[in-house]
């Protein structure tokens, strides 16, 4: 089959980047994580003082988006792919919670969007990716040939995502964790411009009882199906 597009959608937390590096390491496709765009956007907001006390002005984010160079390389330790910004290495930094609560707002804002957008279709225009986010099989790559919805319980999403900052060093509590993403979740799904919905042809996942081995093999099953489909058209 030839290359396709694979757009994962879904609430914080639930393995939606887990999965897709999978996927894309499986079927050797580029992986290009949606949400470390706007968290880059956060972090650098912050280095640059513009966001005080969780406060900012939306025209002084704006103002900051064409000084920021975004990257992705592979890394060969982690085996997964690091995010840059303006040539640094910021892949630990953008996890930290001071931007998960804050990057629901600055992602929210049209400009940044607009900006972010334009970036992410780049990546995708020879297709043969997987791209993880909120509006992927909605509006970045609504022709995507392969859409899924990613779902699971919010204690599991808690605990995954506790887990995975504790394993960092970072010292959080489970509650607060919880809060950030039922916070996130809501800001998602209600702002104006494109909010986190299920795109009505994306195929909805509930991985709150599935191994990362089984998500994976359901899936390219699902990439089996769809080629066998697509040759006998
Ligand atoms: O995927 P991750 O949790 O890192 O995303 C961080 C935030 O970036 C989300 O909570 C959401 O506000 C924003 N986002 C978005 N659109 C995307 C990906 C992420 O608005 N496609």
């Amino acid at each position: 089959m030839s290359k396709i597009t694979i757009a994962i959608d879904g609430y914080s937390s639930c393995g939606k980047s887990t999965l897709a590096k999978a996927l894309a390491a499986h079927l050797g496709y580029a992986y290009a994580d949606s949400g470390a765009m706007y968290r880059c956007v956060t972090l650098y907001a912050f280095k640059k003082g513009v966001i005080k006390d969780g406060s900012f002005l939306p025209e002084e984010i704006i103002k900051l988006l064409n000084e920021i160079k975004l990257g992705f390389e592979f890394n060969p330790i982690t085996k997964s792919s690091d995010t840059f910004l303006n040539g640094e290495n910021v892949e630990k930094e953008i996890r930290q919670m001071f931007v998960s609560e804050t990057v629901s707002k600055i992602s929210a804002i049209h400009e940044v969007r607009v900006h972010m957008i334009a970036i992410q279709r780049d990546l995708g225009k020879n297709k043969g990716i997987v791209m993880d986010g909120r509006d992927i099989g909605t509006n970045v790559f609504p022709n995507a040939e392969l859409k899924l919805f990613m779902t699971a319980d919010t204690d599991i999403r808690t605990q995954r995502r506790f887990d995975e900052l504790t394993f960092k060093g970072q010292h959080v509590s489970f509650g607060e964790v919880r809060l950030n993403l039922i916070q996130r979740d809501h800001e998602d799904t209600h702002r104006k411009e494109n909010p986190l919905i299920q795109a009505s042809d994306a195929i909805l996942l509930d991985n709150s009882d599935l191994s990362r081995d089984q998500q994976l093999e359901y899936v390219v099953n699902l990439i089996h199906k769809l080629s066998a489909y697509s040759q006998n058209k």
